[in-house]
């Protein structure tokens, strides 16, 4: 492979939250970013100029990541077409939501969308760019997963289950990939300050964390900074807790 090759990290769920700061430190880092959303377009914008303003180039990828056709048409698409230019050589996949409720009234629509978001997105997304990582013998793969899919949480039966596939994911690709110094890991925040905190009492909640307070996105996006650096090369399969010391 080229030693020119522009050097690409796609965040998705890059819009908002964990992921738009994480978007912002990987582009302090150099690296061009592919901002990875939804639906949110506005948000999405904003992140992007944020990143530019670290003099990088920064996309807007828009493709649901629970639909496996999106991520062939646009991020498949986008990886062909680059090929012989850049290469994605960080992806984080960041992308989830949560669908509160206790099994016994849990719908399908909410079993399967919180699934199909985590756990589905990761597969379709991680498989569309791995190849050519492991070709160019680098890569680094983040996977944001849970407390709850360390320890479970009653009421997020879904939830949890997706983030523990994630983790048992992580676990199984670190082996298959480590010989081409591509390393995966995933973080796994407790409670962070975002839009999908926003429902929960924070005041009260924070008294269960011995930090007696929430986490910033810009806190987990630090971690996420190092395990991408050259520093790191020798983690991989590991889940690194950033809970403010809640028991995992
Ligand atoms: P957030 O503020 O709700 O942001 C969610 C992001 O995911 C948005 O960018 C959203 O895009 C995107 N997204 C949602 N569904 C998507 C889909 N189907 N396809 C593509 N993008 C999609 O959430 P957050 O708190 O930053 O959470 C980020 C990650 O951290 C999630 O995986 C979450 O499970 C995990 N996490 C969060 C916490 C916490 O306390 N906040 C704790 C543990 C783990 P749009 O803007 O377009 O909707």
């Amino acid at each position: 492979m080229s030693l020119f090759l522009k050097k690409y990290a796609l965040v998705t769920g890059g819009s908002r939250g964990i992921g738009r700061e994480i978007c912002i430190k990987l582009s302090s880092l150099g690296y061009h970013i592919l901002i990875n959303y939804k639906g949110n377009e506005e948000q999405a914008i904003i992140t992007q100029q944020a990143c530019m303003a670290n003099n990088v180039e920064a996309h807007l990828l828009q493709f649901d990541v629970a639909n496996r056709n999106e991520i062939e048409n646009v991020l498949g698409a986008w990886v062909l077409a680059a090929e012989k230019n850049a290469i994605i050589e960080v992806l984080v996949n960041n992308a989830g939501i949560r669908q509160d409720t206790l099994m016994s009234f849990m719908s399908d629509e909410q079993w399967n969308s919180v699934i199909n978001t985590s756990l589905q997105g990761m597969f379709y997304v991680t498989r569309t760019v791995l190849n050519p990582m492991l070709m160019n013998r680098f890569g680094r793969i983040i996977n944001i997963v849970s407390l709850s899919g360390l320890k479970g949480m009653p009421g997020q039966v879904n939830y949890s289950a997706a983030k523990a596939g994630m983790i048992g994911a992580t676990k199984a690709l670190a082996q298959e990939v480590a010989r081409r110094n591509v390393t995966v890991n995933a973080v796994a925040p407790g409670f962070i300050s975002s839009d999908m905190t926003a429902d929960l009492d924070e005041k009260e909640l924070s008294n269960m964390v011995p930090m007696r307070r929430f986490g910033k996105p810009e806190e987990v996006a630090a971690l996420v900074g190092f395990l991408v650096s050259k520093e790191a090369a020798y983690i991989t399969g590991q889940v690194i807790s950033i809970n403010g010391g809640l028991y995992s």
